[in-house]
């Protein structure tokens, strides 16, 4: 089968080499294309613009010479010479050494017929090379370095020579030398007008920079990134195997089950049969469980069709793994040796000296920081200040005197479409009243003595209150306060007032998450319960009673790693039991019977004496992201989707011919 494929393809690039030769008509570089004004209305997505319209329009007759002259124009092919040293790793070791360098040609910069200097980059660094009078260098190089355009492929040799003490450069790491050449190869010269320079892509539209992804990969801070990425998932691999895991891959052609996320489907010839692209891998790291495969990891890719955001993309990886017969403190535990392994290999940090990472209840997380991430590296906490009616507390945010936002960004932060917050300025004359003006205080409860009340929340006249009054059992992933603590913290930064160390990793592991949440996608009926994390989590095994009359109460034995704010992974111990599986399916989620019966695989796993399992999955692009320090997981990606879930590379998603939708028996229905 493979052969049969290999074969069509060199046959088909003969034919299309024919009718090149058949067509062409005149030296492309005769008519080489319009500057694009606009790339984002780059017209004809089957026909590059970098190559002549010309050649390979109908019209031509080339003479078998002129053909090969035009395809031979600026590319060498065939030998030259080997490369000895990569450009970045030169020193003034090297002095003196003969020496052939490849790369990427950068702007050429001519000082006067003598001097001219052409720094070139390769994936190590960039090194400047040089020819002067004195070097007697060829006419024939001065004539290739006019043809040079930037980004244009060359092998070259020269010597490395020591840069006088003027001009020695110390933002470059090569700067206190360069290399005197003695001969250039063209090996193949770039089109001399490129969308943009690898070297200013900073300044180019995000989406012309993912169109044009090979040059922006290029440039110095993804190369950084995408080595990093590399080196992370290698110490990974290392520190797993080293602890007895298995690397299993599992398939990517999976089926559509009902386990939270919407899925993307692929159709087959089979009009009545669809796989679905797996969201996780969840369902057979299960089934490698009843296996006995014992420790199982994979990098794995994920897919899943979600409303897009800043650090989300609907294919990611995860770092995903899954233990037989371990506690949650077990898992944690070779979690938090994992994270360690990689932040000591590549920040050079040993996270809490060796000692295990904090952790905190869901309800605290919530009711302290709003969030179920919460970012402890900042203060802003929100304190309890008293009971209200009907299972109410009144919470606050307390604001000194000395570092507090202005009145403008405090109304700006505070008065939301949703909700305006109480908000009090404490002075000698309301300090010991304030509490008794709110809004809410007729529905305050209990012993109220406003002295403690101030001393608890540690308040002094000058300081600024942020009230709101929220139910006592939290869920969900964030509070209306926590909300406005992340805009105050923000804002705070941005402005002096509050100090947030990028370089301080706050690991935290969130636990006692509710096992179900109310149903909070309004494609679904909303008097449901919906699995909080996914259908398999098992429930906190004193919580086992309260799932046959109060599920909502029941929590999960879920853990999720945060760090600064972000989600980094989440895990569980599962349900091993294929009857409890089975009556949360049924009885608590509500699922159909044609639903349930979607996962009867696992069932039967379960049933086949599956062991005591539990697991989790990093988010490998995230946690890539918080180590390469950039706000995108674009960044740490080779190939991303737009933000509108886009891949502007190859331009996909995209239409099929009629023939393949009839293949497939897909109608298209246009809205
Ligand atoms: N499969 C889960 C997820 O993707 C992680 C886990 O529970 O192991 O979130």
């Amino acid at each position: 089968m493979h052969s049969v494929r290999a074969r069509s393809q060199v046959a088909r690039s003969l034919l299309s080499l024919a009718s090149v030769a058949r067509s062409a008509a005149a030296p492309a570089s005769m008519h080489t294309p319009k500057l694009w004004t606009s790339w984002r209305s780059f017209p004809c997505p089957t026909h590059s613009p970098f190559i002549s319209r010309s050649f390979t329009s109908t019209s031509s007759r080339w003479t078998n010479e002129a053909l090969q002259k035009e395809l031979l124009d600026g590319v060498t092919f065939g030998s030259f010479p080997t490369r000895t040293h990569k450009c970045g790793e030169l020193t003034k070791a090297n002095v003196g050494q003969k020496v052939v360098l490849s790369g990427w040609a950068q702007k050429i910069r001519k000082l006067s017929d003598e001097l001219i200097f052409l720094p070139m980059r390769d994936s190590s660094g960039m090194i400047q090379l040089v020819i002067n009078g004195s070097s007697g260098a060829s006419d024939r190089i001065r004539q290739q370095l006019t043809e040079i355009t930037p980004e244009s492929v060359l092998c070259i040799e020269g010597h490395v020579i020591e840069r006088n003490a003027k001009a020695v450069n110390p933002k470059m790491a090569t700067g206190e030398i360069e290399v005197e050449l003695s001969s250039v190869v063209i090996l193949n010269k770039t089109h001399k007008s490129l969308p943009f320079q690898p070297s200013n892509s900073s300044e180019v539209n995000e989406e012309v920079r993912l169109k044009y992804r090979c040059l922006d990969l290029r440039g110095e801070k993804l190369q950084r990134n995408l080595r990093n990425r590399s080196l992370a998932a290698w110490v990974i691999r290392d520190y797993l195997v080293s602890q007895d895991f298995v690397e299993v891959e599992t398939p990517m052609l999976f089926k559509s089950t009902p386990e939270g996320a919407r899925e993307f489907v692929v159709p087959t010839r089979n009009a009545d049969a669809f796989y679905a692209l797996p969201q996780s891998p969840q369902q057979y790291k299960q089934l490698l469980m009843s296996s006995g495969i014992d420790r199982y990891f994979q990098i794995a890719k994920c897919f899943r069709d979600e409303d897009l955001r800043a650090d989300r993309q609907p294919e990611f990886t995860q770092v995903d793994l899954e233990v037989s017969f371990g506690s949650a403190k077990d898992i944690q535990g070779l979690v938090e040796g994992l994270v360690r392994s990689v932040w000591k290999k590549l920040k050079g940090v040993e996270l809490f000296n060796g000692g295990e990472f904090p952790r905190m209840n869901y309800q605290v997380a919530m009711s302290k920081y709003g969030s179920d991430k919460p970012d402890t590296r900042f203060g802003l906490e929100i304190q309890r200040v008293a009971d209200l009616a009907n299972s109410n507390i009144l919470e606050a945010i307390v604001l000194k005197h000395d570092s507090k936002p202005s009145d403008s960004d405090i109304k700006r932060i505070t008065r939301t479409d949703a909700k305006t917050f109480p908000v009090v300025k404490i002075t000698d004359k309301n300090f010991s009243s304030w509490l008794h003006k709110l809004p809410m205080s007729s529905r305050l409860e209990g012993s109220l003595n406003i002295d403690e009340i101030n001393k608890s929340i540690d308040l002094q006249p000058g300081d600024t209150l942020i009230l709101n009054d929220r139910p006592v059992f939290l869920s969900g992933g964030q509070t209306a306060m926590g909300k406005v603590r992340l805009e105050l913290a923000s804002t705070m930064q941005s402005k002096g007032l509050l100090e947030i160390p990028s370089t301080q990793y706050n690991f935290l592991w969130v636990e006692g998450f509710p096992l179900f949440s109310p149903e909070e996608d309004p494609s679904k009926p909303q008097d449901r319960l919906a699995a909080t994390h996914h259908p398999f989590t098992a429930p906190v095994a004193e919580d086992l009673p309260l799932l046959f009359h109060s599920p909502e109460k029941v929590r999960g034995q879920h853990y999720d790693l945060v760090l600064n704010g972000t989600e980094i992974g989440g895990g569980s111990i599962r349900i091993h039991s294929p009857k409890l599986q089975t009556y949360v399916f049924e009885k608590v989620l509500k699922m159909t019977p044609e639903e349930s019966g979607r996962f009867s695989h696992l069932v039967d796993a379960l049933s086949f004496g599956c062991p005591p399992h539990g697991g989790l999955a990093l988010g490998f692009d995230r946690l890539m992201a918080i180590l390469c320090e950039t706000p995108s997981i674009r960044d740490v990606i080779a190939f991303p989707k737009s933000a509108s879930g886009r891949d502007l590379v190859v331009g996909s998603p995209s239409a099929l011919t009629d023939r393949q939708l009839s293949e497939y028996k897909i109608k298209v229905v246009k809205s």
